[in-house]
């Protein structure tokens, strides 16, 4: 079993977020998440695809890197492309996303994951950039945010607020301020985008009704006021393609 992820889907698109937005980039979205933020914009990620080996996998992500699957003899076909994204869901709930990285980097891609926080980091391969979440009160999940994650990251990886209320961005200023994150690494912070009725799903947790909602323009507003040396960013595939368009 060791040796099989559960994968969603696996596809080539342009890194939308992250200082590494705008690169094209291979996507290994692997199925399934132990948590229900109430912005989840990935919902149908948490059940279904299909069971493939690491081989399979690595031969899937081989044909998009070197120009297979759709592309033309036009396209740049000679070069490989070299950014990889393990993303989900949760990738860091299958144990085998661990030996899966290891496997991308040995065969000499950049390999990212997108996290949650709420899966040790501790295994993953050094060579490997962990974006990871610090999820913010209205998400409905701040309390599994592990503080071992935040304490380990490295220059080399980035950390990433999604806010959506006065409350997330207070709860960001004192997080960054406590662990002093952006001396140690790349600070993101997302608006969290409402989401469609088709993105939306049942099991997703809700925002209080207590809490106090922001716009994007505040969420600027807060970053500027405070002089908090943060990357706003805004998720680059919504605006090219439909916000709910998977595979994108
Ligand atoms: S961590 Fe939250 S946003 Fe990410 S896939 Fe899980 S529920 Fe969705």
């Amino acid at each position: 079993m060791k040796n099989t992820l559960r994968v969603h889907e696996i596809y080539r698109s342009i890194q939308g977020e992250s200082t590494w937005a705008g690169l094209p980039c291979i996507f290994i979205r692997l199925t399934g998440c132990p948590l229900r933020c109430s912005y989840c914009d990935t919902a149908y990620a948490f059940r279904g695809g299909e069971t493939m080996t690491l081989e399979a996998i690595l031969e899937k992500v081989a044909e998009l890197a070197d120009g297979g699957g759709e592309w033309t003899a036009t396209d740049a076909s000679s070069s490989r492309l070299p950014l990889i994204e393990l993303t989900g869901g949760e990738p860091l709930a299958q144990a085998a996303a661990v030996p899966l990285m290891q496997a991308l980097v040995d065969t000499g891609f950049t390999v990212l994951i997108e996290t949650s926080g709420s899966m040790d980091t501790g295994d993953v391969p050094p060579a490997v950039r962990v974006i990871l979440d610090i999820k913010c009160p209205s998400s409905g999940e701040a309390e599994k945010c592990l503080v071992s994650n935040i304490r380990r990251l490295r220059p080399t990886d980035e950390v990433k607020f999604v806010v959506a209320t006065r409350e997330d961005l207070e709860f960001m200023e004192k997080s960054i301020r406590e662990h002093d994150l952006s001396a140690r690494c790349q600070v993101l912070v997302s608006w969290a985008s409402p989401l469609m009725d088709s993105q939306f799903d049942p099991s997703l947790k809700r925002v209080p009704e207590s809490m106090n909602p922001v716009s994007r323009r505040e969420v600027v507003d807060f970053l500027l006021d405070r002089r908090i040396p943060a990357r706003f960013q805004l998720q680059m595939h919504k605006f090219i393609w439909p916000p709910d368009q998977k595979g994108v």
